[in-house]
């Protein structure tokens, strides 16, 4: 068998055109510009690498980009008083801030300074509770990208066995609430997790969100069934270089799964354009109309 690649990078270029015409239709008909505003602090050139993309998408789809540039060694007060700036500015929709924070910062301190209705990360504990009541919020734009890219093969998941590797504030755990909101029976394994092949095993789905490279492997895999890598591992390449390879053995996995995301071209493209439909989203529901259906 040779699964079926579910091209993230095709379906992120579709949410992406949405929420462009979305942006036009606000700034026409209620003069409504979405502004987004990613807060960066130091230089870690991963984080910066993210950064560069979440604002070449953004201009491309017309929102407004408002890049904030912060030394690694801004104080945590510096920090909480920028967003609270940014919180007041109603220019700015959404708020991003770019983990990991330097370590001398507080990163849940900064995290709850956030407008809970700017939180288009949906990291604010506001956000987090009300997915997990199954209530309207803003969603971390990660799990999003994954149920969306389930969907694109599963589009309903009602009754699907669902096992996500992988326990994450980001990730494993806000996935388990949207699949769980999906109808979907759901596991989440983790570090401690026994006899995790065996675990995964039984899953129509499997979400690998570890950052160990090429740890789900074949024999974790259920014939047929549907695989979604959200690991982003740089790893060494020849000539020194890197290349950067996902959480799960893609060559042997393909061999087994129904269906599977590259890495990269899988989950990645997802995350940004679902972050661009969370701010059009946060600027609809403070200006007090009601949020397009762009997911
Ligand atoms: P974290 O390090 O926060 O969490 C990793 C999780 O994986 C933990 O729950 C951990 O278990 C579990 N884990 C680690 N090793 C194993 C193992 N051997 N067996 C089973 N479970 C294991 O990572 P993140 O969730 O932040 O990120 C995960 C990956 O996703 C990374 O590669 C990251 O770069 C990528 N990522 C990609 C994004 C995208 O847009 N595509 C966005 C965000 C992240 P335990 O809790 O027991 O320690």
């Amino acid at each position: 068998m040779t699964a079926l690649l579910i091209d993230g990078k095709a379906a992120a270029a579709e949410l992406r055109a949405k929420v462009a015409g979305e942006v036009k239709r606000l700034a026409a008909t209620y003069g409504l510009s979405p502004g987004l505003a990613v807060v960066l602090a130091g230089d870690n050139p991963a984080s910066e690498a993210y950064v560069a993309s979440k604002k070449k998408m953004s201009v491309q789809s017309g929102l407004q980009s408002f890049d904030q540039r912060l030394p690694g060694s801004v104080s945590e007060t510096e920090l909480l008083a920028l967003i609270a700036r940014l919180n007041g500015d109603p220019a700015i929709h959404g708020i991003l801030v770019q983990l990991p924070l330097p370590p001398h910062i507080d990163a849940t301190k900064v995290i709850e300074a956030v407008d809970p209705n700017k939180d288009v990360d949906g990291f604010h504990p506001t956000n987090v509770g009300r997915l997990s009541l199954g209530l309207p919020s803003l969603v971390p734009c990660t799990p999003l990208g994954c149920l969306k890219l389930a969907k694109t093969v599963h589009p309903s998941l009602v009754g699907l066995e669902a096992v996500i590797v992988g326990r994450s504030n980001i990730v494993g755990r806000p996935l388990a609430q949207l699949l769980i909101g999906q109808s979907a029976t759901v596991t989440v394994a983790h570090s401690k997790t026994r006899d995790i092949s065996t675990v995964c095993r039984r899953a129509d789905l499997v979400v690998a969100a570890t950052g160990r490279p090429g740890l789900v492997r074949h024999d974790w895999i259920k014939p047929g069934a549907t695989v979604i890598d959200v690991g982003i591992n740089r790893v060494a390449s020849e000539g020194g270089r890197y290349r950067i390879v996902g959480d799960v053995a893609f060559a042997e996995v393909c061999g087994v799964a129904g269906a599977i995301t590259p890495v990269p071209g899988g989950v990645g493209p997802m995350t940004i354009a679902c972050l661009l439909a969370n701010t059009v989203k946060a600027a609809c529901l403070l200006a007090g109309l009601p949020p397009p259906e762009l997911l």
